[in-house]
């Protein structure tokens, strides 16, 4: 049982921290941190490409119209520019552990 983890809730975003319940979709960062910090900035999130780890989302609030190719799926390029502000009740959240990131946005 160990690492087992409930049907839904298992995604939140690294951004705003909503769960994968209330936003349309989850999309994994690049693999390329020099990628992957870009888009952290363009979110105005101070973190540090190093502190995402595989399982770090973005969702979908965070993209313009431009960035998707339908629906669902991003333009390969896409690049995420919307900081929309955090959910608080994250904080309440035992799965969510980049609370630490979170303490400096709130305090912008
Ligand atoms: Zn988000």
């Amino acid at each position: 049982m160990e690492g087992k983890r409930p049907k839904f809730h298992s995604y939140y975003c690294f951004i705003c921290a909503r769960s994968d319940l209330e936003v349309q979709n989850m999309y994994c960062f690049p693999r390329n941190k020099n990628k992957a910090q870009i888009w952290l900035d363009n979110t105005n999130m101070k973190a540090n490409a190093s502190a995402l780890s595989s399982r770090s989302r973005i969702c979908n609030l965070h993209f313009g119209p431009e960035c998707f190719a339908n629906s669902f799926q991003l333009n390969r390029n896409a690049i995420p520019t919307l900081a929309i502000p955090i959910i608080l009740d994250a904080a309440a959240c035992g799965e969510y552990n980049d609370l630490n990131n979170f303490s400096i946005i709130l305090f912008i």
